[in-house]
């Protein structure tokens, strides 16, 4: 069926993965950005997939970006809470900003976008939202306590908002993905990744559309009975 899907993010890396793939399964998909608009640029071009750039971490910016969305093609059904960064350095050299930075684009963004679309989808009585979590909010990480206290975050928010969700035909689920081969990853020293693909059992990174399989299965309109779950889609690299 034919539903209106916001997927922040959604204009690189695994977002954009997510965009084209819930394009192919017959959603009408948004894809919203940060700041690269050559990318966005890029990426209507070749896919045909509207983009819309605001901050996810900002209430007021995502309050207008949805009301724009409403107005142009409808409420939104689909929700993929994709928008991350990361800001790493040990708790030594972590600042108050670094923190404050990650909290509001990872967690933050999934409050705004929810808080702003729920009642929307409590009215149409249909919801589909995934929230994209991490393999290090289930596991931790080295210098990374805002990202994984995000992430760690976003765990717990999906179990409680499945539950407000329930009885409106709205589904909240996660997905914690293992490292994926993205601008996010590359940026990781090349001899610290060769470390962590050697601990992968399936021997590989993941790609993008590994995990924008999982967020059709999690937003497909039969999906209804699936709910406050993340699906952990890491290769192996940790069985949660
Ligand atoms: P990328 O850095 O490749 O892309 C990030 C996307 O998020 C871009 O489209 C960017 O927009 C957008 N974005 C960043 N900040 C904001 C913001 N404040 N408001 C709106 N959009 C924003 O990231 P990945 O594709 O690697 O990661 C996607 C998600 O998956 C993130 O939540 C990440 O934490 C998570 N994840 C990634 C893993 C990996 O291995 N790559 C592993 C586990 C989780 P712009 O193009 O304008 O910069």
């Amino acid at each position: 069926m034919t539903r209106v899907a916001l997927v922040t993010g959604g204009s690189r890396g695994i977002g954009a993965a997510i965009s084209i793939a819930l394009k192919e399964a017959g959603r009408h998909v948004i894809a919203s950005y940060a700041g690269n608009v050559e990318a966005a640029e890029a990426f209507t071009a070749s896919t045909g997939i509207p983009t819309i750039k605001f901050d996810a971490g900002s209430f007021p910016e995502c309050e207008a970006a949805v009301a724009e969305i409403t107005e142009a093609h409808g409420a939104i059904e689909v929700l993929v809470n994709n928008a991350g960064i990361t800001r790493d350095g040990t708790m030594n050299r972590m600042t108050r900003d670094m923190w404050d930075a990650v909290i509001d684009t990872n967690l933050g963004s999934c409050f705004n976008l929810c808080k702003l679309t729920f009642d929307g989808m409590k009215a149409k009585k249909f919801g589909r939202v995934v929230n994209i979590g991490s393999i290090n909010g289930q596991a931790g990480q080295y210098g990374q306590v805002n990202y994984a206290a995000a992430k760690s975050g976003i765990h717990g928010f999906t179990k409680a908002l499945a539950q407000e969700g329930a009885r409106f035909g709205i589904t909240v689920n996660a997905i914690a993905p293992g490292y994926v081969d993205t601008d996010m990853v590359r940026a990781v020293p090349e001899d610290v990744l060769a470390k962590i693909v050697a601990r992968i059992p399936v021997g590989r990174l993941g790609h993008a559309e590994d995990i924008a399989r999982g967020v059709v299965f999690l937003t497909a309109d039969a999906g209804d009975f699936i709910t406050g779950s993340t699906l952990s889609i890491n290769g192996g690299q940790h069985m949660y």
